[in-house]
């Protein structure tokens, strides 16, 4: 809980400052005593000059208040712009990324009346590092990181949050039976965690299958906790099937600042017309002052929302005839709001918050591993004799060993190819040639660098080294398939 009542608000752009001055003439109706501190970012900014669409005063108020209010932006084509949303979240360590999708029939039509789910997706790791190279004509490489940490931190944040908000169960979702070592460390660390809490149901499902859980059976789902590109996919997915990608707001989570906004976009299609929605900003206000330890508060919006929904009061975006009453712009939508404060509703559940939601994740460095270094993977460039690997493969054994380091296999693309490889495999011009000490003793650097010589002396193209470590005697490293 935070007694700090300033935070910083960006009005954004397109339909951005009419959904902000409607949720911020309800947060003052609702008497919450929080001061604005208001940044300019977005299309104008970017058009500026500054390609992170934030200009360097602005920084130093995002990181004076720990909150921010955020409304959707405008990022312009092409120019190397880079993305708000991404660097805000890197450079100030927002690691979790929290979205609610919850039904509210029969006022937004959803095929699933009963779904509250809340997605918790790791926000800073993953394919998202944007690590890329291209190493040969034929093949580009993107490096997926996942640290310990990292996980450690998203999966316990999954878990306060389950415990704080009464919730039941946490799923993890990975592809751990395709990445043994990447998804599978997260995996067991969401295993290891949720031993700490017996309270809540824990279950796993590999993300192919668990994507078409939420897609069919969202009911089913409570929490779930994923890793940053398929947490990305998966909440996607439960905003639409909820039927309230206009209403859901989101919070981004780091251990000293957090950001709250709706998951829509700046709609520039409906901007200045007075008609949007202005509740998945509000929503993510919401969720803003329950973390600022205003439960109160929240609950008092929260309700009167909800109130206003079920009384028929509705922007175009969900107005139907048969169901609404009343088709109101932003601010007459925000009036009604005003007007039920105090309200709760009779037909959509009211909520009630915890008066203490306090998240705190404490992770402790572990102690480091014992790292063996037991051979190199040397991944080599080459297109001659019509890819024959035959090829290949005699002229690294006649030519390129050392006393410590031989040629034990080659693979393409992940699958053997050399020796007894599968003759129908397909061949890229990128071979990863693995060297390993018959013996199995342990290696250092220099044995590795005394290869590296060889492989230069015969003339062969590497791209890059990957080096083969045993951690506290485990194999840190995949095989390869067919092998
Ligand atoms: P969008 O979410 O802005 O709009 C998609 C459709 O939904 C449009 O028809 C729009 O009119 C409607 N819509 C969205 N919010 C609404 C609301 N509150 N009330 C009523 N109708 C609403 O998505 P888009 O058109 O793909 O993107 C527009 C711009 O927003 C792009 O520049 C994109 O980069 C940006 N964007 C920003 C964020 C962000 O700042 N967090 C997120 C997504 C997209």
């Amino acid at each position: 809980m935070s007694t700090n009542k300033r935070i910083t608000v960006a009005y954004g752009d397109g339909i951005g400052p009419e959904i902000m001055e409607a949720t911020l003439r309800i947060m003052d109706a609702a008497e919450v005593g929080i001061e604005y501190d208001v940044i300019e970012i977005g299309e104008q900014v970017y058009k500026a000059g500054h390609k992170s669409g934030i200009s360097p005063e602005s920084w130093e108020t995002l990181r004076a208040n720990p909150y921010f209010l955020k409304a959707p932006i405008t990022t312009p084509q092409g120019g190397g712009y880079k993305s708000l949303n991404v660097t805000i979240r890197k450079s100030l360590g927002l690691y979790s990324n929290v979205r609610p999708f919850r039904a509210y029939p029969p006022y937004v039509p959803s095929f699933f009346p009963h779904m509250d789910v809340v997605i918790v997706r790791e926000n800073e790791e993953d394919l998202y590092a944007g690590i890329e190279y291209q190493q040969t004509s034929e093949v580009v490489q993107t490096l997926k990181l996942i640290s310990d940490p990292g996980s450690e931190k998203i999966v316990r944040y999954a878990f306060e949050y389950a415990r704080a908000y009464g919730r039941k169960k946490v799923t993890c979702m990975t592809k751990d039976n395709i990445m043994k070592h990447s998804d599978g460390l997260f995996h067991k660390i969401f295993n290891e965690v949720a031993k700490e809490y017996p309270e809540i149901e824990a279950d796993h499902w590999i993300i192919d299958i668990g994507s078409a859980v939420v897609a069919a059976r969202p009911e089913s789902l409570d929490v779930v906790v994923t890793l940053n590109l398929y947490g990305d996919i998966v909440s996607d997915i439960a905003a639409e099937v909820a039927g309230s990608v206009g209403m859901a707001g989101s919070s981004n989570v780091g251990m000293n600042h957090s950001m709250f906004e709706a998951i829509h976009g700046s709609a520039p299609d409906i901007a200045g017309k007075n008609i949007a929605n202005p509740s998945g900003l509000l929503n993510g206000a919401t969720m803003m002052l329950v973390q600022m330890g205003m439960a109160d508060k929240a609950e008092l919006i929260q309700n009167a929302w909800l109130k206003t929904l079920e009384d028929g009061v509705h922007t175009g975006d969900i107005y139907r005839a048969q169901r609404s009453a009343e088709r109101v712009g932003t601010k007459e939508f925000a009036d009604a709001v005003i007007a039920r404060l105090g309200q709760v509703p009779s037909k959509l559940k009211a909520v009630k918050y915890n008066e203490n939601v306090s998240i705190n994740v404490d992770v402790k460095e572990k102690p480091q591993q014992k790292k063996e270094l037991v051979g190199v993977d040397v991944f080599i460039d080459w297109r001659e004799n019509n890819r024959d690997v035959n090829v290949l493969g005699g002229k690294l054994s006649a030519n390129v060993s050392t006393g410590k380091l031989t040629l034990k296999e080659i693979s393409n693309r992940g699958v053997l190819v050399y020796p007894n490889g599968v003759p129908e495999a397909f061949k890229s011009d990128h071979w990863r040639c693995r060297y390993t000490n018959p013996n199995g003793e342990t290696l250092s650097n220099s044995d590795v660098i005394e290869l590296m010589k060889k492989v230069q002396e015969a003339g062969f193209d590497f791209v890059k080294t990957e080096h083969l470590y045993h951690f506290d005697g485990e194999r840190g490293y995949s095989l390869s398939q067919g092998g």
